[in-house]
């Protein structure tokens, strides 16, 4: 493209120059030539005006020696135009010459001359005229007419010179430009090879020119700016890696909303909050179908500055979300849009809710014995101590209660323990027929007492648990006294199975069974399915509480199975 501009440029100048030249020179040297031809014309006219007279008849073979020696056509005319004398024709035949040209002029100035055509020569003479005076005093005129064949020829000899100057000229001209322009196209080739590179976004490409001179600063420009572009680009893809792995790693839901409410972007936990992960151009109003939401965004819209608000939502309305919406600024202080970030705390209400319980029922079991005893105390004070039957009897009651709050304080110092890391389960290998020996020593005489049979099973003759031998041992006396304590008829059977690739403990009784409801709230502190009954028991409703902690501290898992009035089974497996 630029080469064949610059090619068209010179080309065009180099053309004109030659026309130019052409015209001129060859019409100088013409012009010259004929000037000479004119000069030596007149010259040779003054001489031949010497030899004849215009009075001596026909001067036609005077004429043709002329012609021999001089090569050129004489024609002698008298003043009235009559030719008397011609070396190429018969003079009698030929017109009056007044009018032609060079004659006339010759009349008037002296000499004349004229250039014509020559149909039957079929080339240009220069026809040359002069008024001359014989010897004899006679006056006419005399005309040669010499060819201009010579001159032409050389005139055409000239041009064809010009004309292969001017080629030749051309053809260096043209080399020239495909040398001078190939270095500069291999070099614009570079640099838009590189830049289309650039537009592809390949930018780990570097440009190199050589001997660029004037193209060295664009190369250089054009290298800089593609180092910036990929500074840039990595410094955006790591900042965007970045806020993907936040909004993919972040437990909370979070929504971006741009100015008119439409989210824009939400963390990977959104979809667990709303069911689908918002599509691109949702309006928030449709992910959060909540009228409390919107009314927190337009007062953020309204105050420009952050606000909560908890939410409770599901169909039991049984989650508890706590929203916190921040109007988000980009552009000066004109409002973008919102983050608005959703705080899963069911957790948090149920735990505080299992506070509150248990305070409350702390309280509520304490309370009973305290009233017990103070109730006792009084009567004792009142004047029953003198009474000594009963004072002895008021007294146990006293015992009984103040024993009653000892095993519930060390049952929840027990569970307080667990929680607080202060027990600590540190297994080793327990030898379990051990374990179970012990165990039946312990409830042998109960169960015998209530006339229920007690024993053990180990099927699979397994002999060692990894377990903490001492929790083990407290595992199984809550359970098997329980399992005693809730058995009227039947009995109770515990050991270990095994359960696919691991062991299993179990406790199985034949007793009143817990109804299917109540199933998954076994092991809450203070739940009981018959509150009197256990209180009879002496039970304080934190027993599967303990249980359940010293088997979670193991990384065992408990399961209740059970059917009212049929029995009950619990299975820990220690896997
Ligand atoms: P408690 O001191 O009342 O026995 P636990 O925490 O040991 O307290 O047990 C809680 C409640 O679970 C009991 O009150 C009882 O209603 C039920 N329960 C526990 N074990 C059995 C069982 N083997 N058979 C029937 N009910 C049981």
């Amino acid at each position: 493209m630029i080469f064949r501009r610059i090619f068209i440029v010179y080309a065009a100048v180099v053309l004109l120059a030659g026309l130019v030249t052409e015209t001129y020179v060859t019409s100088a040297v013409r012009d010259d030539h004929i000037n000479n031809l004119k000069r030596h014309s007149e010259d040779k006219i003054t001489l031949i005006s010497r030899e004849i007279s215009f009075t001596k008849g026909t001067l036609d073979r005077f004429c043709r020696g002329i012609k021999d020696e001089l090569n050129t056509r004489v024609t002698v005319i008298l003043n009235d135009g009559k030719v008397i004398g011609d070396s190429d024709r018969d003079s009698l035949t030929m017109d009056n010459h007044l009018e032609r040209t060079e004659v006339q002029q010759a009349a008037s100035f002296g000499t004349g001359m004229t250039i014509r055509h020559s149909e039957t020569m079929d080339h240009d003479f220069l026809y040359v005229a002069k008024k001359v005076t014989t010897k004899d005093g006679g006056t006419g005129f005399i005309r040669l007419a010499v060819p201009l064949q010579d001159i032409d020829r050389a005139v055409n000899l000239l041009r064809l010179k010009v004309v292969l100057v001017v080629g030749l000229v051309l053809l260096v001209t043209w080399g020239g430009s495909v040398w001078q322009t190939d270095h500069l196209r291999r070099l614009l080739g570079q640099i838009a090879a590189f830049s289309r590179a650039l537009s592809r976004g390949e930018l780990d490409k570097r440009l190199f020119l050589n001997r660029a001179g004037e193209f060295s600063e664009i190369a250089d420009n054009l290298t800089s700016m593609s180092v910036t572009i990929q500074g840039m680009m990595s410094q955006n893809d790591e900042e965007k890696n970045r806020l993907n792995v936040i909004l993919r790693s972040v437990p909370d839901a979070l929504l971006i909303i741009d100015a008119k409410g439409i989210v824009t972007l939400s963390s990977s936990s959104a979809k667990d909050f709303f069911g689908a992960a918002p599509a691109a151009g949702t309006g928030f109003a449709d992910v959060v179908r909540n009228h409390e939401f919107s009314a927190l965004i337009e007062e953020v819209r309204k105050t420009l500055t952050p606000g909560m608000t908890e939410l409770s939502v599901g169909t039991d309305l049984e989650k508890h979300l706590a929203i916190r919406v921040s109007p988000l600024f980009y552009k000066g202080s004109d409002l973008s849009g919102f983050v608005a970030v959703f705080h899963d705390i069911t957790e948090i209400k149920k735990l505080e809710q299992v506070r509150k319980d248990f305070v409350a029922n702390v309280s509520h079991e304490l309370k009973t014995p305290i009233t017990a005893i103070m109730g006792f105390s009084d009567t004792l004070l009142e004047g029953a101590i003198d009474d000594r039957e009963h004072a002895v009897k008021f007294i146990r009651t006293i015992r009984a209660n103040s024993e009653r709050i000892n095993s519930i304080v060390d049952d929840l110092m027990t569970i307080s323990k667990i929680e607080l890391g202060v027990i600590r389960v540190e297994k080793s290998m327990v030898d379990i027929n051990n374990v179970f020996e012990n165990i039946m020593d312990l409830f042998g005489d109960k169960a015998a007492a209530k006339n229920i049979t007690l024993s053990v099973r180990n099927r699979h003759g397994i002999s060692g648990v990894s377990a903490d031998r001492d929790r083990l041992v407290q595992i199984l006396t809550n359970l098997v006294d329980n399992a005693i304590k809730y058995t009227d008829t039947g009995g109770v059977i515990f050991g270990i199975d095994r359960e696919g690739a691991g062991a299993e403990l179990f406790v199985e009784d034949t007793g009143v069974g817990v109804p299917a409801k109540y199933l998954s709230r076994l092991g809450e502190r203070f739940f009981r399915v018959d509150p009197a009954r256990s209180r009879k028991m002496g039970g304080t409703g934190l027993g599967l509480a303990i249980v359940k902690h010293l088997v979670k501290a193991h990384g065992w898992n408990i399961h209740f199975e059970s059917r009212p009035g049929k029995g009950t089974k619990v299975r820990i497996s220690l896997t």
